[in-house]
Order: C-alpha cells, then sequence, then structure tokens
C-alpha cells in the first residue's frame, strides 16, 4: 500500500482559491487510507464549508478512478467532466496527481494528500510502515523476507552493526533491530549461511526513473 495523509484543508483551500469549478478525483487503487469516492464527497464538503468562511463559493464535481496511476483508465473515466472543471484536486498518491497533470497538461492538478511510503499495517487501526523504498534490487530472498533498507536504520546491507541490545535498534530502542529479526529468520529456516554472504554498495542507477515493460 501506499501511505499517505491529507493536506491541511486550509492549505488545500490556498491551493484552490483561484478556481471555482474543481473535480475532486478520488482514488480506488492502492493509496491507504483508503481515498475514493466517499473520501472525495467529505472533502468537497468540508471545502465547501471552508470556502464559505473566507467568502468563496466554490462549484465542487467529485468522482473516483479505479487506479490514478493508470494513463488509460484515467483518461477515459475523466475525459467527460474534464470540460467543466478549471481546476483539478486529486486524493491519490503523487503518481496518480501526475498522471492526470500529464493527460490534461491546460488543467491544474492539484494534490490533495502528502504521500509518504510503500508500508504495511501490522494489524487494522495500527501504525503503517515502512517496508518498501522502492531500490530497483530486491534483498527479501537472502534476507528471510526482512527489508534492510527501510528496516535497519542505518540502511546496512550487510548487518547488524553490532550496537542492537536485546533485539532492539541502538539508534532507536523502541524498534527492533532489522538484522536481529533477520537473524531469527533465517535460523528459523535453517539458511543462516545467507548472513556470510557479502553485499556489495547498492547500485542507485537501479531505482531509476523508467521501465520499459
Ligand atoms: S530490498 Fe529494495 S525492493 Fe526489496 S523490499 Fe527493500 S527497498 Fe524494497
Ligand atoms: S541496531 Fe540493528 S537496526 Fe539498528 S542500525 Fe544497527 S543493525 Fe540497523
Amino acid at each position: 500500500m501506499i501511505v499517505t495523509t491529507p493536506k491541511p484543508l486550509d492549505e488545500v483551500l490556498d491551493l484552490i482559491a483561484p478556481y471555482s469549478n474543481i473535480l475532486i478525483v478520488g482514488c480506488d487503487g492502492c493509496t491507504t487510507p483508503p481515498r475514493g469516492l466517499r473520501e472525495a464527497k467529505t472533502l468537497s464538503q468540508l471545502l465547501e464549508l471552508g470556502g464559505k468562511l473566507r467568502n468563496k463559493e466554490f462549484a465542487f464535481e467529485v468522482t473516483t478512478t479505479t487506479k490514478q496511476c493508470d494513463v488509460y483508465l484515467t483518461a477515459s473515466t475523466l475525459k467527460p467532466q474534464m470540460s467543466r472543471a478549471t481546476a483539478v484536486l486529486s486524493l491519490a498518491c503523487g503518481a496518480g496527481v501526475q498522471t492526470i497533470a500529464g493527460i490534461f497538461p491546460e488543467i491544474p492538478v492539484f494534490p490533495a494528500q502528502n504521500t509518504h511510503f510503500i508500508g504495511t499495517e501490522e494489524r487494522e487501526g495500527g501504525t503503517l510502515e515502512q517496508r518498501c523504498a522502492a531500490c530497483g534490487d530486491c534483498l527479501l530472498g537472502e534476507t528471510g523476507g526482512i527489508c534492510p533498507v527501510t528496516r535497519c536504520t542505518k540502511g546496512l546491507l550487510n548487518g547488524p552493526c553490532g550496537g542492537s541490545k536485546e533485539g532492539k535498534c541502538e539508534v532507536d530502542d523502541e524498534k527492533d533491530c532489522a538484522w536481529n529479526l533477520i537473524y531469527e529468520r533465517l535460523e528459523e529456516q535453517g539458511k543462516l549461511v545467507l548472513l556470510k554472504v557479502y553485499r556489495p554498495a547498492r547500485d542507485y542507477q537501479k531505482s531509476g526513473w523508467r521501465i520499459t515493460t
């Protein structure tokens, strides 16, 4: 899941202030917490109220997309409503916002969300934690399915650093030491030999900006 949080309402109102006909577009894809049609409607009501407090009248339309980062799906979903909009407010992650902005370059598109990371929710209502930094060279097969790039505070590819105490990280003792977790997982799987594998410095070019499919 892509973890996002809402921008403060005042910031969103500042962004859309010069425009009147705003199309609010949700996304039913991987954004967490969900930001679909229901959330788009709620946001339109809040913005309407916020606008009134600023003596500004907006006309909102709301819709949602199956997967806002899909150019074809998003173009065909939004085309009918676009002719009436003077600006778009997207509830998707940064990729979704940029997708709409690329399809309709003549219309200003604004983010209603801040995008944080690719993560997981350990249990419903619990905290959302980063699990993948899209490094482009996945090591999970060698580390028992635990990502050292995101879960080790120092991002060590050859851990542990030696500072771990009672399974906790020396930098943040509320956090489990990722390499301790990796050790325990590999031990459980009878694969401790993998800890002897040296992993060279990461090639950051692999997390590049374009992949040909
Ligand atoms: S090793 Fe890289 S691709 Fe694999 S989970 Fe970690 S950051 Fe993501
Ligand atoms: S204690 Fe563990 S998680 Fe913390 S920096 Fe060292 S190896 Fe990484």
